[in-house]
C-alpha cells in the first residue's frame, strides 16, 4: 500500500524505464515486431505435451510454474486460485508446492489483486520467487521489485485485454452466453469467436460481431479501457495465444531470464515457428466506427460476418496486431474523451504511433 502512488500502472506510466531496467533496452519502434509486441529475442507458437487437464490453453503456464519448484530454481510462485465460494473470484497465493501451483491453472477473468500477497513475504523464507501475472500488475510489480526482500525474481506474464470486475462479468455472460450459469471457461479466440465451455463439457461458441455491444461498452473496467500493456512488456516471457494460429500458445522471450523459463518445459513442447497471414487494416478501421456507434448485428449477419472473416481474415502475428489496433485505438479515444488533461502523458509513445495509422471519430 505504501508505494501504491509510484506503483500503480494507471498514475504513473513508464514504459521505457520499466523496460530498460528488466530487458537492458527498450523496445525498438523503428522494428515493426517490437513496436507492436515489445522488447523480444525470440518468439514461438507451442502446446505442451500432454496438456493439463483443465487450464485455459494446454497448461504451459501451469507447467513452467510446476517445474520452476520441482527444479529448486525458485522458492515459491505467486499465481491466482479461486475463492472456493466462487470459479471466478480470484485468490492470489504465494504456491509452495506444484499442487498448489496446479489449483491456480486456468484463467479467472476479474481484476485480481496480485500484489497483496507481496506483504507474506518477509519471515516467510522465500528469497526466490516466480510471479505470473497480467500487465498492470508487472508494471506494479517491476516498480517495487528493489524494494523487496528477495534474491531472485522471475517474471512470467500473460497478455491482457478488457478485463471486468465480478459484476461486470456476469453482465457480459449473461449478454453473451446461452446458460451463464454453467460457464466455468471462456476464450476470445482466432477463429474470431468467443468459446464457452459450460460444466456438462458443451462448448458454445458465439461470434465477436454478434456480441451487444450497447450493452456491454461499459462493462470493461475504467483501468482496462485505459491500459496499453496489452502484451505485458516488462514480463521475462509472456504466454498468450493471439499471435498464434487457432488452437495453439503464442509465446515472446523478452530477455535470458525469460529463456531460464522457457528451459524448464522446452523439451515437453510440439514448437513452431511464428506465422502471419492477411491484411487487418480495413477490418479494424471499420471496426472503429462500428463500435463508436455500438452497432449490434443481428445474429444472421454476425455469422456471416464472421464466416467470411475466419477464412480471409488476419491470422498469427498478423491477428495478434488485429487485436491490439482494435483495442489501442479504441482505449486512446477512452482516454482522450474521459481524461483529456492526462492522454498526452498516459498514452505511450508506441501506442501512440500505432493508434496515428487509423482515422478516429471526433472527440
Ligand atoms: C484476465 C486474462 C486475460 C487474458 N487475455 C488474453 C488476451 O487477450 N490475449 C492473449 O493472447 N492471452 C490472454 N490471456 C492469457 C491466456 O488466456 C492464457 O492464460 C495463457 O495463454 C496461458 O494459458 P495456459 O493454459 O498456459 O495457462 P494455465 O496453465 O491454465 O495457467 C493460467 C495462469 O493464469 C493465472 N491467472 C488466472 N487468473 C488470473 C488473473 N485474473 N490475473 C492474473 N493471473 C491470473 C493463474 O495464476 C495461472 O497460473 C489472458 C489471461 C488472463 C488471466
Amino acid at each position: 500500500m505504501a508505494y501504491v502512488r509510484r506503483a500503480c500502472a494507471f498514475l504513473n506510466q513508464r514504459f521505457e524505464a520499466m523496460e530498460t531496467a528488466a530487458h537492458g533496452r527498450s523496445r525498438d519502434l523503428a522494428n515493426e515486431d517490437e513496436l507492436y509486441f515489445g522488447v523480444s529475442q525470440r518468439m514461438v507458437t507451442a502446446r505442451l505435451r500432454p496438456a493439463i487437464e483443465g487450464a485455459q490453453w494446454s497448461g504451459i503456464v501451469s507447467r513452467i510454474g510446476v517445474r520452476a519448484l520441482e527444479t529448486g530454481l525458485v522458492d515459491a510462485v505467486l499465481c491466482v486460485q479461486q475463492s472456493p465460494d466462487d470459479r471466478f473470484t480470484p485468490l492470489p497465493v504465494l504456491a509452495r508446492t506444484p499442487e498448489q501451483v496446479l489449483a491456480a491453472r486456468v484463467n479467472k477473468p476479474t481484476l485480481s489483486p496480485n500484489l497483496e500477497v507481496l506483504e507474506q513475504l518477509p519471515g516467510s523464507g522465500i528469497r526466490r520467487l516466480l510471479a505470473i501475472g497480467v500487465g498492470c500488475q508487472v508494471q506494479a510489480l517491476r516498480a517495487v521489485q528493489d524494494t523487496l526482500p528477495l534474491e531472485q525474481l522471475y517474471v512470467l506474464g500473460l497478455p491482457c485485454v478488457d478485463n471486468v470486475s465480478r459484476a461486470g462479468l456476469q453482465t457480459f455472460l449473461e449478454s453473451a452466453s446461452d446458460s451463464p450459469a454453467t460457464v466455468v471457461h471462456y476464450e476470445f479466440m482466432q477463429d474470431f469467436r468467443i468459446h464457452f465451455r459450460h460444466s456438462d463439457g458443451r462448448e458454445e461458441t458465439v461470434p465477436f460481431f454478434g456480441l451487444d455491444t450497447p450493452k456491454l461498452k461499459n462493462v470493461f473496467a475504467p483501468s482496462c479501457l485505459s491500459c496499453f500493456d496489452y502484451v505485458n512488456g516488462g514480463a521475462d516471457l509472456v504466454v498468450g495465444y493471439m499471435g498464434a494460429s487457432f488452437g495453439r500458445q503464442w509465446l515472446t522471450v523478452r530477455n535470458p531470464r525469460g529463456q531460464e523459463l522457457l528451459d524448464l518445459v522446452e523439451t515437453e513442447l510440439d514448437l513452431a515457428p511464428v506465422s502471419s497471414r492477411g491484411d487487418r487494416r480495413a477490418a479494424v478501421q471499420q471496426g472503429i466506427d462500428a463500435y463508436d456507434k455500438a452497432i449490434k448485428l443481428p445474429r444472421w449477419l454476425a455469422e456471416l460476418v464472421g464466416f467470411i472473416v475466419q477464412r480471409v481474415g488476419p491470422q498469427g502475428l498478423e491477428y495478434g496486431r488485429f487485436s491490439i489496433d482494435s483495442h489501442f485505438t479504441r482505449n486512446a479515444l477512452w482516454v482522450r474523451r474521459h481524461h483529456p488533461e492526462k492522454a498526452e502523458d498516459h498514452i505511450p509513445g508506441f501506442a501512440k504511433a500505432i493508434v496515428a495509422r487509423y482515422r478516429l471519430p471526433s472527440l
